[in-house]
């Protein structure tokens, strides 16, 4: 099968990495791509946001699989428009990714079939929102309808911070992404991420994680896009994760079904582990990048026949396989990241790092004129590695970064803490 895959973090060179090693695999394209995926396949810089062009490329290369892996090209409706075009695409259509475009479709769906998330009000005006946060508690939750890059949620301690969020929001401090706000109960608890692949109907599901999204250790300093993950997240034993599945996923992609907007793909629900059992805080309809990176170390199955399958309404004849270490991921990032990151620093030493048997994934790499690698964005390297522990994976890990010279990065160095303090390490 010819493949192409859409994106150019270090989510989608784990996937290019894992697609390569099916013998299904005919040839890997990518669009964009970064330095590491065009190891495993061809790059190709095509305008995503172009379905025409996209779906043109398709028939000139006989693609016959396009893997999207960002939520961008989803939410805009990429995977209709190569569905249409009689092309096999996996991620679901525009509709369906409402689930993570917007956050009002997620809670009122929650709310029609019974699936326990933050109690919630939806406004489209700041005056009928404040009126509403007089009644409620503090620490209160303002979120953004739409896409926000992760940034569109504001955790409010005072009733003035609350309004200000509000304000901010309406006045149009996320773009349209804030044209609607929801307001939602703070929740308690341990995050963790739990995935599902579906094919529509049957749901499997497919592991889960548990990330660092800021930038400093102890997690402390500003949000990130994540700086680092590991895989699995114990905490969710399997008793909790049968209850994910029973109580949350499997009645989210039912009521998907029989409203209409059928889901098919990934589904990562990021859930609060409160006292009273597990609450969905949102719903990605991608993998999660660095959380995929982890999960593409520890799987077995053939991704190809695997994501075919999902395509096909075949994942029921599908058991995937997992090997039993854990994984972790250190995202290294540029100096100035979350800001303004420098660019065009040099990397070196990747060689050394994968002798030591870890797994770089690329995510914002170039090559330049010398065919050197060099930093082209915030997140740079994902340096991920198998361990019979999380301690252990942990320890790989840091093996594998302190072989890389790149002075002009940097990475956390307690990814996994809480795993590993849990582990006794
Ligand atoms: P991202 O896409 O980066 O994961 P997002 O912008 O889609 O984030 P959410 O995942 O809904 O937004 O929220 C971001 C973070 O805010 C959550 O990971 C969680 O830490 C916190 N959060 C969100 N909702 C709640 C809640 N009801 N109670 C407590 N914390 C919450």
């Amino acid at each position: 099968m010819n493949v192409l895959l859409v994106g150019s973090g270090g989510r989608e060179h784990a996937l290019a990495w894992k697609l390569a090693q099916s013998p299904r695999l005919g040839k890997l394209w990518a669009a964009p791509g970064n330095a590491g995926i065009a190891n495993h396949g061809e790059c190709v810089a095509l305008n995503v946001a172009d379905h025409g062009e996209v779906i043109a490329f398709c028939r000139e290369n006989e693609i016959d699989l396009v893997v999207i892996g960002p939520e961008q090209p989803l939410v805009e409706g990429l995977a209709n428009a190569l569905a249409q075009a009689g092309i096999k695409a996996f991620g679901p259509s525009a509709k369906a990714a409402q689930l993570e475009g917007s956050k009002g479709f997620t809670k009122d769906l929650c709310a029609r079939a019974g699936i326990p998330t933050a109690a919630y009000a939806r406004f489209d005006d700041a005056k009928a929102a404040r009126a509403y946060l007089a009644t409620q508690p503090v620490p209160v939750v303002i979120k953004a309808d739409g896409l926000a890059a992760g940034k569109g949620v504001v955790i409010a301690t005072t009733r003035e911070e609350a309004d200000a969020a509000v304000d901010m929001m309406f006045d149009g401090g996320f773009g349209a992404a804030g044209a609607e706000v929801v307001i939602e109960a703070f929740l308690e608890g341990e995050e963790a991420s739990f995935f599902a692949i579906t094919d529509g109907e049957t749901v499997l599901p497919f592991g889960s994680a548990q990330d660092h999204k800021r930038v400093g250790e102890g997690d402390t300093g500003p949000n990130t896009g994540g700086m680092g993950a590991y895989s699995p997240a114990r905490v969710l034993t399997p008793a909790l994760e049968a209850q994910v599945m029973a109580d949350i996923v499997l009645p989210t992609v039912k009521a998907m079904a029989t409203e209409g907007t059928p889901y098919r793909g990934v589904l990562y629900a990021g859930l609060m582990l409160t006292a009273d059992g597990p609450q969905l805080i949102e719903y990605n309809a991608r993998f999660g990048d660095p959380e995929c990176q982890v999960l593409m170390m520890r799987l077995e199955s053939d991704l190809v026949e695997l994501i075919d399958a999902a395509c096909s309404g075949r994942l029921g004849e599908i058991e995937p396989k997992w090997r039993d270490e854990a994984a972790l991921t250190v995202v290294m990032a540029a100096q100035g990241y979350p800001g303004t990151p420098t660019k065009g620093t040099v990397i070196e030493g990747l060689d050394a790092a994968a002798g030591t048997g870890a797994m770089v994934f690329h995510a914002g790499t170039a090559r330049d004129a010398e065919g050197r690698i060099i930093a082209n964005g915030g997140r740079v390297l994902n340096v991920t590695a198998l361990g019979a522990t999380v301690g252990e994976a942990q320890a790989a890990a840091y093996r594998a970064v302190d072989s890389i010279r790149w002075p002009g990065g940097f990475c956390r160095r307690d990814i996994g803490w809480r795993e590993v303090a849990r582990e006794g390490g």
